[in-house]
């Protein structure tokens, strides 16, 4: 597992640029390779698709398209805002992440 790339699947983030900036959502899917984040409900777009075997009328479906990971930040219930992440590690010798602002530990 990466070191730098600190938010993990199924994170809290709140996204801190582009056209769903503020949005509070959670990371559905990581693309590691390249730094992306799936996000639930942020930055989808509609493509048009021809009827095919899945969607036998074709139509409008709702694609969720990456967004760079610079462009989330985790989101501390505890300070209410996107917050960095900082790694240390537990006397049992677990590595964990926590909240630079307010020290609240993460990983359980
Ligand atoms: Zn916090």
């Amino acid at each position: 597992m990466s070191v730098k790339l600190k938010i993990k699947k199924d994170d809290p983030v709140i996204v801190t640029t582009g056209k769903d900036k503020g949005q509070k959502t959670k990371v559905v899917k990581m693309d590691r390779d390249g730094g992306k984040v799936f996000c639930e409900g942020v930055n989808v777009s509609k493509k048009h698709v021809k009827p095919n075997q899945f969607n036998p009328d074709g139509g409008i479906v709702d694609k969720t398209m990456p967004l760079a990971v610079s462009n989330v930040m985790y989101y501390c219930e505890k300070c209410s805002k996107g917050v960095k992440l900082g790694i240390k590690v537990l006397e049992s010798g677990k590595k964990v992440r926590f909240c630079r602002s307010c020290g609240e530990i993460i990983d359980k």
